[in-house]
């Protein structure tokens, strides 16, 4: 295969038979190999939607800038896409990301701005902190600076709508029950949902929620309230409507906690291989718990978000997992 852009690589990621999960509920449980993008997570797509949609917009300019709030996978998406097209890339983070994030997007030549963690009706959120920089910046600049904005900005589900679902309904020929995933600005359960009933309404559509997260309870009883102490899970978990989230399609929700979602990671290195990042493991036993409840037999698919190598201080940490109560593998 001969490529003339690393951007082609994104998308068009395998599916993959996952072993445990589908001998455990009875049926055949398939994850979508989303830590194959190149830079390396489910985010690279929201990324290059978002870049196309903002270049046919006319919003950006050659040499321009783009500027995210991000727990990380999606600046370092973007750390990629604008490093391939030629655009300068400032990032505002969260100061409770894994360091390993943060020295990637160093390392790939974005800039980056730490923040302290508040919540969104705060002025000083991330989210928001970084809209008013693209502000500041095309000011001083007097450059064309472009807001990601992956929360409110639609490209983000769309692109979602356009590869995603397409991708999971042709590799599976159409024979889909179910699919389910955690939400973190919505995009990917939004798009998928969408694409995947426009093609059938009868395909059952998950919201998986991590614990500290307000989406079950959202997709529940319709208000959007914490369930759960915080999870040390990143990337996912959400307390607000997002507009990204207004379209989504949702049937049913589960509940994931840590606990579980620790215990399914290092079991699932071991029968499947599979060296799987933390948000991950919601989304597998967000599938294997709607496959439980939908009966054998079933087609039910999940994202596999990244892989473990930027979540060592969590996930490989024996410390760090016991302060939490959570289990730590045999191995550690
Ligand atoms: N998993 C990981 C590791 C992520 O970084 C993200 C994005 N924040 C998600 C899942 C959630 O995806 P989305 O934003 O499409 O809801």
């Amino acid at each position: 295969m001969i490529t003339n852009n690393v951007t082609e690589l994104i998308g068009n990621t395998p599916l993959i038979k996952l072993k445990y999960p589908s001998e455990i509920s009875g049926c055949e449980i398939y994850g979508k190999a989303e830590f194959m993008n190149p830079a390396g997570s489910v985010k690279d797509r929201t990324a290059l939607g978002i870049i196309e949609d903002a270049e046919e917009k006319k919003l950006l300019e050659p040499g321009g800038t783009v500027v995210e709030g991000t727990f990380g996978n999606t600046g370092i998406g973007l750390a990629l896409v604008c490093n391939a097209k030629n655009y300068n890339l400032e990032i505002v983070m969260p100061n409770i990301t894994v360091q390993s994030k943060r020295d990637i997007l160093k390392n790939m030549g974005a800039k980056l701005h730490l923040v302290d963690t508040k919540p969104y009706s705060d002025p000083g959120n991330y989210q928001k902190v970084s809209k008013q920089l693209a502000k500041d910046i095309e000011k001083q600049t007097g450059k064309k600076t472009f807001w990601a904005g992956q929360f409110e900005n639609l490209a983000n589900y769309k692109f979602h709508e356009k590869t995603t679902s397409a991708e999971i309904f042709k590799q599976t020929d159409g024979k889909i029950d179910g699919f389910t995933c955690a939400i973190g600005t919505g995009g990917t359960l939004t798009g998928v949902s969408v694409g995947l009933k426009s093609k059938n309404k009868a395909i059952i559509i998950a919201c998986t929620d991590s614990q500290g997260s307000s989406m079950f309870n959202y997709f529940t009883n319709g208000k959007p309230e914490k369930k759960g102490e915080e999870s040390i899970t990143e990337g996912i978990g959400q307390a607000r409507v997002t507009k990204n989230l207004e379209n989504c399609n949702v049937d049913q929700s589960f509940f994931v906690s840590d606990q579980e979602c620790m215990e399914m990671l290092f079991k699932i290195m071991k029968t499947d291989g599979l060296f799987l990042g933390l948000s991950s493991g919601v989304n597998i036993c967000g599938a294997v718990k709607l496959a439980k409840s939908m009966g054998t037999g079933k087609k039910i698919v999940t994202i596999l978000c990244d892989d473990a190598n930027k979540y060592y201080d969590k996930m490989f940490n024996k410390e760090y997992l016991l302060s939490r109560n959570l289990p730590y593998a045999d191995w550690m």
